[in-house]
């Protein structure tokens, strides 16, 4: 695959590779997969895999984007996958091999078409992040009656890979184009689990809290070099100066506090707590973290100012990937149709 970058700066990319080897290289993807149990829950280690989400993506929020993937697809494998995607999973992670989810649809959307005594896909994925470096992806694909079935495949081919799909202003090394799954021969072991798994909650909608996770430490990283380029200038203890960086301080600690509730109530969670309800907290915990990013990122520029337009200032890397990284699917749906569980507790 070309592994050029549309729009993007070297710079940004260097960085990334620099962070991805040395969480490759230092074993973070087999680590974080480790912290699944062999039936794919979590449980206590929970702050654990916080805590390495949020570190990748105060890191890079390009390498938060792989390993976050990499952490769903494990789980997805460990939920649902057989004795033989069980034995190939561990390989992989022995390998320091790297997984993903690959759900949204191209175009035209991945499909199945049922031949004569085999199946085969047609379609592609898109926004499919890590080409080039993720080798097997966990792939929904909807059959009979819409109904999404699961598949694990290898999407190591090149030949499949587009990467001109992927030219949005920030994230460029997440990689995030399109894969081709034109003409495959599905075979038996590509299945992983029965019809309409996937949309088993708390882990289906309630995963999110690990994408939130990842977007703290985009956040906090945003924060802390906005705090320390204030502080260099002299200017951190001007009182307007003080207000800005209070109020993004609130937003950063409100954010931490709602991914921590979150993941606790998915994964951990208490008598008498319902998967509803953790599964609405973590939609709303996206919402509030990137409401809190938002606000973090309007404090940086209006605090630096101009320098932080710069094209080689760490800000501007930072805000731009984490810009593009907070756009996830349907925020709307969520704020709307999770509304009546949140508000329960204020109903009574
Ligand atoms: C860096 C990055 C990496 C990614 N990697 C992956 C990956 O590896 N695998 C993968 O599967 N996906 C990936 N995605 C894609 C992701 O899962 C979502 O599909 C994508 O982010 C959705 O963003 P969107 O803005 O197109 O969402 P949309 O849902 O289109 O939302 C845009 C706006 O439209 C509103 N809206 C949505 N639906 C409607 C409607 N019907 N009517 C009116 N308004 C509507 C929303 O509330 C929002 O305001 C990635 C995304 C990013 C940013």
């Amino acid at each position: 695959m070309n592994r050029s970058i549309p729009n993007g700066s070297m710079g940004d990319y260097r960085r990334f590779e620099s962070a991805f080897s040395a969480a490759r290289n230092n074993g973070l993807f087999r680590h974080v997969g480790g912290l699944y149990d062999e039936t794919g829950l979590l449980g206590d280690r929970w702050p654990r895999m916080l805590e390495q989400l949020r570190a990748a993506g105060a890191t890079n929020l390009n390498l938060g984007r792989l390993l976050e993937g990499h952490a769903n697809a494990v789980q997805l494998v460990r939920l649902y996958g057989d004795t033989g995607q069980h034995a190939l999973l561990e390989e992989m992670l022995e390998t320091d091999a790297i997984l993903g989810v690959w759900g949204a649809d191209g175009t035209p959307p991945a499909s199945v078409e049922t031949g004569d005594g085999s199946d085969r896909l047609q379609g592609a994925k898109r926004y499919a992040s890590g080409l080039g470096m993720v080798a097997h992806a966990v792939v929904p694909i909807a059959g009979d009656g819409g109904v999404l079935q699961l598949y694990l495949l290898p999407v190591d081919d090149p030949a499949r890979q587009d990467l001109s799909a992927w030219t949005v202003s920030g994230m460029h090394a997440s990689a995030s184009g399109r894969y081709s799954f034109e003409g495959i021969a599905i075979e038996e072991r590509m299945r992983l689990g029965e019809p309409g798994v996937y949309k088993t909650e708390p882990f289906f909608e309630g995963g999110i809290w690990r994408c939130a996770a990842v977007h703290l430490g985009g956040l906090e990283t945003i924060l802390a070099l906005t705090a320390r380029q204030l502080e260099a200038s002299g200017r951190l203890d001007h009182p307007l100066q003080t207000e800005r960086l209070g109020q993004a301080i609130l937003a950063a600690r409100t954010a931490r506090l709602w991914v921590e509730d979150a993941a606790r109530r998915i994964e951990a969670p208490k008598s008498g707590e319902t998967v509803q309800h953790a599964v609405a907290a973590a939609s709303y915990t996206r919402l509030q973290v990137e409401a809190s990013a938002l606000k973090v990122m309007e404090t940086a520029r209006r605090a630096v100012g101009l320098s932080s337009f710069e094209t080689d200032h760490p800000l501007e890397a930072a805000i731009a990937d984490l810009s593009v990284y907070l756009r996830q699917a349907n925020p709307d749906a969520l704020l709307i149709h999770k509304c009546r569980t949140m508000a329960a507790e204020y109903l009574r």
